[in-house]
């Protein structure tokens, strides 16, 4: 700490779901384009073990210098409480470990950069008098619901718990969401309770959204201009930076295939497979998996699946021993390497944002079974709004239901062809006058400059 030149950038991650890797990959870039600048990661250890730990030094900017704040109680029930847990007390554990390494130096701090989530970061950018740069991991509709909570809870005069029966009923009051029905919304902006850590501190992330200098996020504009426009002209200034699987080297160990996925998928017919995988922290209850198998089974499509090992028990009786010839599970995938693969040619997903990109970028359609946060809004996007994929029938799975998405987006080629086309759109954002490119030269102005 001899210098107090201002050139250290506090990053600070939100540690569940893909949150932090894909923030790493944003702080990635503009170390690399600052050498100079030094860019402390702050995370949970756990976190930052499954960001560095496995990562080959390559990977690795030197001036990228991961620090742990304090993990909290660990769970062992449903990870949802552990992640309630911290976000309770994840204000003082920051604020704690940014002062460990950073208390009577703050004057060399020039930016934060943190996930959107950690609206507090907004205060401590505010009372050092420096940018802070939030970075959203989901896309600009589901943004714009935080955004407009107190909007659409004074709009829809309803209690937290009570949408039954106007699930469909449209969003138009909010301006680039009228596709959005109430059903679609995030938990916890309308429904599913207004007073759970998750919910509180989702309502203060959007009231912190002007605070922000810019938001950047794994998209491109031309996906979906008009809202944001809107939130331009409500000083929420968003700057999509991607598609990250174009504009970001992934860490070299999400690559990796250690369960042989994609030898396995050298075998199939082009575009006959169905990839199936629900993300890190969602997964369909029991009853529907079952059902998703049988319908896999009784349809003949080939398969692979990304299936954590305790799951494999909730699958029917003897499923695997009867689908081993023409299907294939493993616990963890390479799912950007896959989705790229000719095999594939559906993609069975919860809607994750970052999964919906990747199909994007590999132009394939999706079969949609969203489970919560963000996924449902996404979900009507692929499926009403872009027309690359569909949504199964009252958000369920059944056996009946499985066969006929996977027959409809077999046989009906214009599905290949929007989703072609949207990638189309994507490569030329991250080109040399891309849409992309222009915001990442902005960001790193706000980042980077002296
Ligand atoms: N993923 C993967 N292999 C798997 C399951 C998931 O590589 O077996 C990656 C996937 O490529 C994506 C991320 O995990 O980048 C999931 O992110 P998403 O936003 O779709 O869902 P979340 O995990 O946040 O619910």
């Amino acid at each position: 700490m001899a210098s107090m030149k201002p050139n250290h950038v506090v990053v600070m991650a939100f540690p569940y779901g893909t949150h932090a890797i894909p923030l790493f990959n944003v702080v990635r870039r503009f170390a690399i384009q600052a050498p100079s600048l030094t860019f402390s990661f702050f995370s949970t250890s756990k976190s930052n073990q499954s960001v560095f730990g496995t990562s080959s030094p390559n990977d690795i900017p030197r001036n990228i210098k991961p620090y742990n704040v304090d993990d909290g109680e660990s769970f062992t029930g449903h990870p949802k409480n552990e992640v309630f847990s911290f976000i309770k007390s994840m204000v003082e554990k920051f604020k704690n470990g940014v002062d460990s390494v950073y208390g009577g130096h703050d004057k060399m701090i020039k930016c934060f950069i943190s996930d959107t989530f950690l609206y507090f970061v907004s205060d401590m950018a505010d009372q050092m008098g420096v940018p802070w740069v939030s970075f959203w991991a989901g896309g600009p509709c589901s943004l714009s619901a935080h955004f407009h909570t107190d909007l659409i809870r004074l709009s829809i005069p309803l209690g937290p718990n009570e949408i039954e029966g106007r699930e469909e009923e449209p969003m138009d009051f909010v301006p680039g969401l009228s596709f959005v029905k109430i059903g679609d919304l995030p938990d916890g902006v309308l429904f599913g309770g207004w007073e759970s850590e998750l919910a509180v501190m989702l309502h203060k992330t959007g009231l912190a959204l002007p605070r922000a200098a810019a938001t950047t996020m794994n998209s491109f504009a031309e996906l979906d201009l008009p809202t944001l426009e809107y939130l331009k002209s409500e000083s929420v200034k968003c700057l999509p930076m991607g598609p990250f699987t174009l504009t970001s080297q992934n860490l070299s160990h999400a690559h990796d295939d250690p369960h042989g996925c994609l030898t396995w998928l050298d075998k199939q017919n082009p575009t006959s497979v169905a990839y199936i995988s629900f993300g890190t922290m969602s997964t369909p209850p029991p009853h529907e998996l079952a059902a998703l198998a049988e319908g896999l089974e009784e349809s003949g499509v080939p398969f692979i699946w990304s299936l954590k090992d305790h799951l494999v028990s909730q699958l029917p009786n003897g499923f695997l021993e009867r689908t081993r010839n023409r299907g294939f599970t493993a616990p963890w995938t390479p799912q950007e390497r896959i989705l790229k693969h000719n095999a594939v040619g559906v993609f069975v997903t919860h809607c994750g944002w970052n999964s919906v990109m990747e199909s994007i970028m590999a132009g394939v359609p999706m079969i949609c079974r969203p489970c919560f946060g963000d996924q449902r809004i996404n979900c009507r996007l692929v499926s009403d709004v872009w027309g690359i994929g569909t949504r199964v029938k009252d958000g369920v799975f059944t056996k009946d239901e499985t066969m006929k998405c996977l027959d409809m987006i077999f046989s009906e080629e214009k599905l290949r062809e929007k989703v072609g086309a949207l990638r189309g759109f994507a490569k030329h954002a991250v080109g040399p006058n891309g849409s992309s490119t222009k915001n990442v030269n902005t960001l790193a102005e706000i980042v980077c400059k002296d």
